[in-house]
């Protein structure tokens, strides 16, 4: 009896409200899209951007402009908050993050306002965005890398800047569970990408970089394509519908609690693969400069998926052909509406 009331107390009610900080970038968005066609009721969605610059707005759902990394902002959005999801982060793809390592870590302030903020408001769980930044670097050098298993993140040898935040806010995640009785979900994502996603402007990832400057090639009639690095360092892509399922399965699956899982695609590329595929979605061929100067992160990297399919018996699983393409569209797109002048994801 005792067990069943408990189940039912931590069931999911469709009116519970749901709280999203960096619900204005990409994956927060996402989600917040995600549980509102799941029929939930109460999103509270927030950024620090100003409301026009939200790469989505979803019908229905509390929009609040302000910065997490401030305490009482944390607390005014955690007001009355059932679950809560810290997707909000300052970050980028590599030029971004190897660059701008300061605002890297200061993101440990959101983490740990927001974090706080929902256990004094009684939340009943709290996901925290991770990566795969957080891992050694050191076992990441060889283009033909070993998968990433989740213990190879000690000893710790984490992306300066970037990966140590993300390391240190996994273990507010696992303390204020093993003190506090907070049920905490920890995501290490590998590379997302996807419609919705940043494409230019300096943030944009490898896959987005690639589509633009693919289409701009077409577009201009330019034969080139500069690459970051020779080519040759690999990665695994995971599409963003596979992200925000895996999020919402990990946040409620109660053998995950405050115990970092890897959420990412194990189909393994390189850079240079990667080039052919949107090259081949766009009918054309470019001459490839490889740019040796450019930052191009570890030689290699991949999700080790036996922990996710171990525990719920499912990993991301959008072949990266079927996710290039529906990402290619939609910043072609983006391209054509930006020439026109109109407002556009970035
Ligand atoms: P994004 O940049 O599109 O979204 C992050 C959002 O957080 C932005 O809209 C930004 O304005 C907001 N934000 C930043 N500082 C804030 C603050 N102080 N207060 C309120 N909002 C703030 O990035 P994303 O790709 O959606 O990433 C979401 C999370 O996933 C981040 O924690 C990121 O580190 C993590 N992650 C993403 C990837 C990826 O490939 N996209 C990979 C690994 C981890």
């Amino acid at each position: 009896m005792a067990t069943k009331q408990i189940i039912e107390k931590d069931k999911r009610q469709k009116d519970d409200l749901i709280v999203i900080g960096g619900a204005g970038g990409f994956i927060g968005g996402a989600l917040a899209r995600h549980f509102h066609d799941q029929g939930f009721s109460r999103i509270r969605a927030v950024d620090k951007k100003p409301l026009p610059e939200w790469y989505q707005r979803v019908p229905g759902v509390e929009c609040l402009t302000m910065d997490l990394s401030q305490e009482t902002n944390c607390r005014r959005a955690c007001e009355g908050a059932v679950e809560v999801y810290n997707l909000a982060a300052d970050m980028g793809g590599m030029g971004f993050i190897e660059r701008f390592r300061v605002e890297c870590l200061r993101s440990i302030l959101i983490n740990t306002h927001l974090i706080e903020a929902a256990y004094r408001a009684g939340a009943r769980r709290y996901f925290f965005s991770s990566s795969a930044c957080a891992y050694n670097t050191l076992l990441q050098q060889d283009p033909n890398v070993r998968a990433l298993k989740e213990s190879d993140a000690y000893p710790a040898m984490a992306e300066r800047g970037y990966g140590w935040e993300k390391l240190m806010s996994e273990m507010f995640c696992q303390e204020y569970w093993a003190e506090r009785g907070l049920k905490t979900a920890i995501a290490r994502f590998h590379n997302v990408y996807g419609p919705w996603g940043t494409w230019d402007g300096g943030r944009e990832k490898a896959p987005a970089a690639i589509c633009r400057k693919v289409i701009a090639a077409k577009e201009t009639g330019e034969q080139t394509i500069s690459i970051w690095g020779d080519g040759h360092q690999t990665r695994s892509f995971m599409y963003i519908a596979d992200c925000v399922k895996g999020i919402d399965m990990i946040m409620h699956c109660d053998e995950l609690i405050a115990t970092p899982i890897n959420l990412g695609s194990s189909e393994l590329v390189s850079i240079n693969e990667l080039v052919s595929k949107v090259e081949k979605i766009a009918g054309i061929k470019l001459k490839r400069e490889y740019d040796l100067g450019a930052p191009r992160g570890v030689g290699g990297r991949n999700s080790d998926n036996t922990f996710i399919q171990q525990v719920l018996k499912w990993e991301p699983n959008t072949p990266l052909d079927t996710g290039l393409r529906a990402t290619y569209r939609w910043i072609k797109e983006q391209y054509e509406a930006r020439k026109k002048g109109h407002r556009v994801v970035e």
